[in-house]
């Protein structure tokens, strides 16, 4: 039987035929380039315009490497606002259930309090603006010291909003050994200074022009 381009690329059959059911068929080039490089789990800084792909090219390997052993919360994706965190998480919700996944957006101007009983299941993503996420942390309603992949979206408007020392203090909280995967829209100082404190040996991918 044919391969679906995604699957040439190493995504599992169950969820290739759920992007084929969303009528997506064929990778976008920051897909080409990312999902390979993720699920060998080399680090990723990848530059491409929006509306080019990058969610998916961090969502799909995240889902392949999830494990349904595991208890604990596996992946943390950083995006700067409630708007692109809910975003992301339907995207992901279309996905996971072909991996048995939960997933769980937390931003501000949500109740704590729910975010609290939700975030006691382990949620095994989890989808987070960085203020909000920082409160959990010092509350010590989140666990983050387990996970094995951290995505910084958008990390050019992410720097703008000022939320560098929020993502900071939050990195710090996470394993060493994690495999981090960076994407942006522009590659400005402030975000390759970002890149060099927080990736090893990132595979360094540019996308020129819009392409979706
Ligand atoms: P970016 O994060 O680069 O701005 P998005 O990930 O938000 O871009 O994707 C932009 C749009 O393109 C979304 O509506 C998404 O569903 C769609 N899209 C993503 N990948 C593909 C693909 N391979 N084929 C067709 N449409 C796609
Ligand atoms: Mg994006």
């Amino acid at each position: 039987m044919k391969l679906t381009d995604f699957q040439a690329l190493g995504i599992r059959r169950e969820l290739a035929d759920v992007l084929q059911q969303n009528g997506i068929h064929t990778p976008t080039p920051v897909q080409k380039q990312v999902i390979p490089a993720a699920l060998a789990g080399r680090d990723v800084l990848a530059q491409a315009q929006t509306g080019t792909g990058k969610t998916l090219a961090f969502i799909l390997p995240i889902i392949e490497a999830l494990s349904d052993l595991r208890s604990s919360t596996q992946a943390l994706i950083l995006a700067p606002t409630r708007e692109l965190a809910i975003q992301i998480t339907d995207e992901m919700k279309k996905l996971a259930p072909a991996a048995g996944a939960t997933v769980l957006a937390v931003y501000g101007g949500q109740d704590v309090e729910k975010q609290v009983r939700q975030l006691r299941n382990a949620p095994a993503v989890i989808v987070a603006t960085p203020g909000r996420l920082l409160d959990h942390l010092r509350r010590q309603t989140v666990h983050i010291r387990g996970i094995r992949t951290l995505v910084l979206d958008e990390a050019d408007q992410m720097l703008h909003m000022g939320f560098l020392p929020e993502v900071q203090a939050i990195i710090e909280q996470t394993p060493d050994d994690r495999q981090t995967l960076l994407f942006s829209a522009t590659l400005s100082d402030a975000v390759r200074r970002l890149a060099a404190a927080y990736t090893k040996d990132a595979a360094d991918i540019r996308i020129q022009g819009k392409t979706v």
